[in-house]
């Protein structure tokens, strides 16, 4: 990919399960790494079939470590000089969001972009601590119903946690966890702990993880002959994209749908506003991208991976995440 560019959309179509194959459902959706483009066609007649480009795409078969280096080798390589990074997962609930960013930590080929980029931090690492000292630190947060939730505090009390602003520090979460990290089988044992916290919630109300965010940050400080720099990799698993009218929500429920539809809206806004050059980028219409203030925009890079299914009952879906991607370019 295009080296020079700070926004890049890249689009991973997961393969079709067997249950949807067991349903009778097509395939609506093709797509080439090749030219970079995804078709899709609908059932209907009248409709025509559709043709969209983007900095990469990602085919049914694509093995993890492809997405990790295309996708986000580049981002973790400018955060280990000191910029800082973001990479986002979006798309409807089921169509790999969760597998691209942790995957399945299982065997090692099936890891996802997170455990792959501790990997690639501490290989760095060890490759310079001949003449560099380093400084990892994580935070693993969710944003539901946009409210904060530390999802490494011990005792599952870190709920309702607030932003703040400072000059020196910039934009932050007040009592926010932030633990040093040594080595990457320990940030590896971190997201698990957090991933643990997100799904108590989850079994409790079981939609609830597809409607939070889930953002890891590691932030790594290195000095080199008395030179700082430090660089922040944000980590995003986004809550699903799916409209949620039509999921019949009805009071709180809906409430809450709204703002997921918020910040989603608002994260694409930023996103578009960015890669248009204007002044005025609408950070704080969401706590999402409010976090992500410092991190999107300048010298930063952001990758967004918009995952989508390839079946035809998800047609809708697909076209709208396709369609929200190519708006962010
Ligand atoms: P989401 O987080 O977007 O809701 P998941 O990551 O949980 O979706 O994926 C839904 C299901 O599809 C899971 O069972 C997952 O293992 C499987 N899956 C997703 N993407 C792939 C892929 N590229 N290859 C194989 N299985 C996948
Ligand atoms: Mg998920």
């Amino acid at each position: 990919m295009e080296e020079t560019e700070k926004v890049k959309v890249v689009v991973r179509c997961r393969p079709i399960s067997k249950t949807e194959v067991s349903q009778g459902h097509k395939v609506a959706v093709q797509c080439s790494d090749e030219e970079k483009s995804v078709l899709i066609k609908s059932e209907k007649f009248d409709e025509r079939p559709r043709t969209f480009y983007y900095d990469a795409v990602f085919p049914q078969s694509t093995d993890q470590m492809t997405v990790y280096n295309i996708a986000a080798r580049p981002i973790v390589e400018n955060v280990l000089k000191g910029y800082n990074g973001t990479i986002f997962a979006y798309g409807q609930t089921g169509t790999g969001k969760t597998y691209t960013m942790a995957g399945d930590l299982e065997a090692i080929e099936l890891r996802g972009i997170i455990p792959n980029s501790f990997a690639h931090i501490f290989d760095h690492i060890a490759k310079c601590q001949h003449d560099t000292t380093f400084l990892v630190r994580v935070s693993y947060l969710e944003i539901y119903n946009e409210e904060i939730r530390d999802l490494l505090a011990k005792d599952g009390s870190g709920g309702h946690l607030e932003i703040k602003e400072r000059p020196d520090v910039g934009v932050y979460v007040r009592n926010l966890s932030n633990p040093t990290v040594e080595n990457a089988s320990k940030m590896q044992a971190l997201m698990e702990f957090g991933n643990k916290n997100r799904k108590v919630g989850a079994t409790a109300m079981n939609i609830e993880s597809s409607r939070s965010h889930a953002m890891f940050t590691v932030t790594i400080e290195s000095c080199r002959n008395g030179l700082v720099t430090q660089g922040k990799l944000q980590l995003v698993d986004l809550a699903g994209s799916e409209r949620q009218s039509k999921t019949g929500a009805e009071g709180e429920r809906l409430k809450e749908a709204a703002k997921i539809n918020l910040s989603l809206s608002t994260l694409g806004n930023v996103i578009s506003s960015l890669v248009d050059g204007s002044t005025h980028i609408p950070y704080r219409n969401s706590k999402l991208t409010r976090l992500l203030q410092d991190s999107l925009g300048g010298n930063s890079k952001t990758v967004m991976v918009a995952n989508i299914g390839p079946a035809t009952y998800n047609y809708d879906e697909t076209l709208s995440t396709l369609r929200y991607a190519n708006r962010a370019k």
